[in-house]
């Protein structure tokens, strides 16, 4: 039987989270004996790329009407191609809302957020990241199938190439109660629940004024740039950059932290990051409980000198 993988794509090019959940994909069909079968819908990229991770089948949907993402639309062409019993998803906000609309049309089990390949398969149990990331959960399926998600950046995308053949499906998916007319996405940004690096700050950059220091140690590093709830509530910065148990959950494998104290509600959405560096002038600021490196003084000073090292380093 056939691992089904949803490889997700924006705009045709396949996200790291899609290679993801094919690598994770794999490791399971490894240990069942099973098979890897990728479905994509209107991707431009080539197939050669899941085959790297070790999908042996890629199933192509083309629809016009599937241009726009739905998630109604898109979990009823999964619905209609994948027929396997383990269904796996990345852990992306689109994917997010596809996958339990797919358990209901099938009367599947779904657990989100996992972390690691499954203990058991029969009964299906997994470990999940469960309250914000401050805790873990072991999740038992009860129904025949399983449809999981995978936490981006826990489980990894491990290269395993297979000798993969593709299908391509002209699908007309049927019975859509509401139709995206069209999609439009910011641009000139990092996708911040994308981004390998993470540069956040707080209200411990005093202004809006103190942000182009941030945005240029960001540009440096080619990160993503974030910020702490109340410096988005009092308007500094837009509410799409706050993170925490409010705004986005994040796991980048680097979150630098600049002038934010480390409150709970903002670690809620950041502690799962790989590796956390704080920069804040209170040696007694919370933060430093959670960070692997940290730098105790002026933000507002250290900023551009550290942006210049960078620089200077990268030539
Ligand atoms: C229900 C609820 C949900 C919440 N959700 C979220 C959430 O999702 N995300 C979130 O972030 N918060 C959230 N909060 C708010 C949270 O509790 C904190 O109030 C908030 O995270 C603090 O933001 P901050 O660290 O930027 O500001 P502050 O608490 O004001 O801390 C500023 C920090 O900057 C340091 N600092 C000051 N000057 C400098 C300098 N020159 N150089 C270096 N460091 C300096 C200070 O030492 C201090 O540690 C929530 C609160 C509640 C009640």
């Amino acid at each position: 039987m056939a691992i089904f993988v949803y490889a997700e794509n924006i705009n045709g090019i396949y996200k790291k989270a899609a290679f993801e959940a094919v690598s994770y994909a794999k490791a399971i069909a490894e240990k069942n004996g099973e098979t890897v079968t990728a479905v994509s819908v209107n991707p431009t990229d080539s197939s050669d790329l899941l085959y790297k991770y070790g999908a042996d089948k890629v199933i192509n949907i083309k629809d016009d009407g599937l241009k726009n993402f739905s998630a109604k639309a898109y979990a009823q062409a999964m619905n209609e191609v994948s027929d396997g019993n383990i269904i796996v998803f990345p852990h992306t906000t689109d994917a997010s809302s596809v996958a339990p609309m797919l358990a209901i049309m099938k009367n599947f089990s779904l657990i989100t957020n996992v972390l690691e390949i499954p203990e058991s398969f029969a009964p299906f149990q997994v470990k999940r990241r469960a309250f914000s990331g401050k805790g873990m959960m072991h999740a038992k399926a009860e129904a025949a199938g399983v449809i999981v998600t995978v936490s981006q950046n826990a489980y990894g995308v491990k290269e395993n190439v297979a000798s993969g053949s593709e299908e391509v499906k002209d699908l007309a998916v049927a019975n859509e109660d509401t139709k995206v007319i069209s999609h439009e996405q910011s641009s000139g940004r990092l996708d911040l629940k994308e981004a390998e690096i993470v540069v956040s700050a707080g209200r411990g950059m005093k202004g809006p004024e103190n942000w182009g220091m941030i945005e240029d140690l960001a540009n440096t590093l080619g990160a993503a740039t974030a910020c702490s709830k109340p410096v988005s509530d009092i308007g500094w910065r837009p509410h799409s950059e706050h993170v925490g148990q409010t705004g986005k959950a994040i796991s980048p494998n680097l979150y630098v932290a600049v002038g934010i104290s480390g409150a709970i509600q903002h670690l809620a959405g950041v502690n799962s990051s790989k590796t956390i560096v704080v920069i804040n002038n209170d040696p007694e600021a919370p933060f430093f409980k959670s960070a692997d490196y940290g730098v105790v003084g002026d933000a507002l000073k250290i900023i551009p000198e550290l942006t210049e090292k960078i620089k200077a380093l990268k030539g």
